[in-house]
């Protein structure tokens, strides 16, 4: 299977597996992977790049993806992130096969396995507290102590076990260990636990239960069961490969066995991503919960005006690596950029607007003037857009005294208003704590856009909202979340010690060009000179709120040298 030589240079290392597989036609030459997350939390970047990885594999090699949710931990788990990850998992614009898989599912399956596994004399019931078990492991350059239990009859193991099934023991009591080597120099191999007793209700098979499974006993049997082919997951789990294929060894016959295939996680600077960050942001109230534009979940990233396709590109830019790696935050930023650059239109909009009185244009008039909606887009139109007397403008677009290189507003200044007039700044007014209040211009009637006085030229062009046609809007502008470049990377510090306090800011007053008046939520716009900006589900019947997605230029590559 060969890529377009524009659009790819090489196979990446897991490309070079699969098509090894199938030049082989191992498997019957099925492709079939999945992505496996656990209910515990909602997906954040790294595991979009995960899920662009997986699907983006299925799809290129004709192949299938599965959802399974690794559900093997009540204690955490929750149907709300059930649903959350399958909306991400859509929104980003893929489709899993047929139903989602739960390993909950093979909870029955998982116990019989067990159970074969006693009676082959390889699992056995261990009874003493975990602390003992822990201890005895040892640590990687010495052997560990085997468990007293180790070599207890099978008979009683069996008993044990079924004991601990049907609630006949305490949460701690007792678990169930595979016996494989205690003096293995993986650590993983020292007669891992498969089972323990959990008295607490599961989201989905409810009481049903009271002893879970451990990961690595559940996720390769999952795999095998579903007929995964290539089980692609993040380089922590390098080391638990043996064991994951040990458990199939001894359970399963036949030749076909899922393959475990290890990559880089994302790491992102200026971003924390660890699931269990991520809910501490939101319970400790740091942050406005899961989707917070500031968060780098899906969820929030979708909020703050994202697009699936910038995402899939940063993934698809981002490759894959296997060594651990840091990308910086601004690639995506600047896919994201890139992306609304070409597809979302342009709008005026006053953040921080002052009023400015066109003095020599008559009271009680206005007229239209056309403006290009996206210059990118030559199927993008224009859209008419009323100018008037009294309009507003930056605040940071005028200064009283400018210095030399300030091309805007300023007394004696002439500056074009974009698609309408050049304005000559005559006069302006403050209030008692010397703030500007108004600006007062005359404008050049024979200077408009598209007429004849056009091609006059003056350094400076601004944006413009007119005063009784603007509509009102809250925009929230979204800085980093961090001010540090690995903030959960100090040994010394918590990573909420590194917390930007200027992440959000909230502009109330803002003005808006009227064409605006009909937006729906999620729909992304280019605030001129701005940046680019999203309708936020805050949005209500005559109160309009805005995201900031990004600046129009990265500031932070600027602010670091
Ligand atoms: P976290 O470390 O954020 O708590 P996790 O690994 O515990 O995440 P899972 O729900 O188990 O979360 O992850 C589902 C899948 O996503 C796994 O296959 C995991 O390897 C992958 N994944 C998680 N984090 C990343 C990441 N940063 N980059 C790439 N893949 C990731
Ligand atoms: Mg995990």
């Amino acid at each position: 299977m060969d890529f377009p030589e524009n659009e790819k240079q090489s196979l990446n290392f897991i490309e070079q597996i699969i098509e090894e597989d199938l030049k082989n036609n191992k498997n019957e030459g099925r492709i079939h992977l999945r992505f496996p997350p656990e209910p515990n939390g909602y997906l954040h970047i790294g595991h979009a790049k995960s899920i662009c990885l997986n699907f983006g594999l299925a799809n290129h090699y004709n192949g299938l993806c599965n959802l399974r949710f690794d559900d093997t931990n009540p204690e955490k788990e929750d149907v709300e992130y059930v649903e959350s990850i399958m909306e991400d998992i859509q929104w980003l614009g893929f489709e899993w096969d047929k139903e989602a898989y739960y390993a909950s599912d093979y909870f029955e399956q998982l116990y019989d396995w067990a159970v074969k596994l006693i009676k082959d004399g390889k699992a056995y019931v261990d009874e003493q507290p975990q602390s003992l078990i822990s201890e005895q492991r040892g640590v990687p350059t010495r052997p560990g102590i085997n468990s007293p239990y180790r070599d207890r009859p099978v008979d009683e193991s069996l008993r044990l076990f079924e004991g601990m099934k049907n609630g006949e023991f305490e949460t701690g009591a007792m678990i169930l260990r595979a016996k494989i080597d205690m003096s293995s120099p993986n650590m993983h191999m020292r007669d891992p636990i498969m089972y323990r007793i959990l008295h607490q209700e599961h989201h989905r098979s409810g009481d049903k239960w009271c002893i879970y499974p451990m990961y690595d006993y559940a996720h390769g049997q999952s795999d095998f069961i579903e007929g995964i082919t290539h089980s692609v997951c993040t380089l922590e789990f390098e080391i638990h490969r043996p064991l994951y294929d040990w458990f199939l060894d001894q359970i399963v016959e036949g030749d076909y066995r899922p393959r475990q295939i290890e990559f880089a996680r994302l790491n992102l600077s200026y971003t924390v991503m660890s699931k269990r960050k991520l809910l501490q942001l939101v319970e400790e109230k740091l942050v406005n919960g899961w989707d917070d534009p500031r968060m780098p979940t899906i969820s929030g990233l979708r909020r703050r005006g994202y697009t699936p396709e910038s995402i899939r590109r940063f993934a698809e830019r981002i490759g894959v690596a296997k060594r651990d790696n840091v990308i910086d935050v601004g690639l995506l930023e600047f896919s994201v950029r890139e992306h609304l650059n070409e597809k979302a239109p342009r709008v005026f909009a006053v953040l921080n607007p002052v009023k400015v009185v066109i003095t020599n244009y008559p009271e009680g008039q206005s007229e239209e003037v056309e403006l290009i909606n996206n210059p990118e887009d030559p199927k993008g139109g224009s859209r008419m857009v009323p100018f008037s007397r009294e309009i507003y403008i930056e605040r940071d677009d005028f200064m009283e005294d400018p210095p030399k290189k300030f091309f805007r507003m300023g007394p004696g200044r002439e500056v074009r208003l974009k698609g309408a007039y050049i304005v000559k700044c005559e006069d302006f007014k403050k209030d008692e704590n010397g703030a500007i209040t108004e600006i007062y211009c005359t404008a050049d009637m024979d200077s408009k856009s598209g007429g004849a006085g056009a091609s006059r030229k003056v350094k400076g062009t601004l944006h413009w909202v007119s005063a009784q046609h603007a509509i009102d809007a809250e925009v929230r502008v979204y800085d980093r979340l961090f001010l540090d470049e690995d903030p959960a990377g100090h040994k010394d510090k918590d990573f909420k010690d590194f917390m930007n306090p200027e992440s959000l800011k909230v502009l109330p007053a803002c003005k808006l060009e009227p064409s605006l008046a009909s937006v729906q939520t999620g729909e992304s716009f280019q605030f001129q000179r701005l940046g680019y900006f999203c309708v936020d589900k805050d949005s209500t019947e005559g109160h309009l709120v805005f995201n900031r997605t990004v600046p129009l230029r990265d500031s932070w590559s600027k602010r670091k040298k």
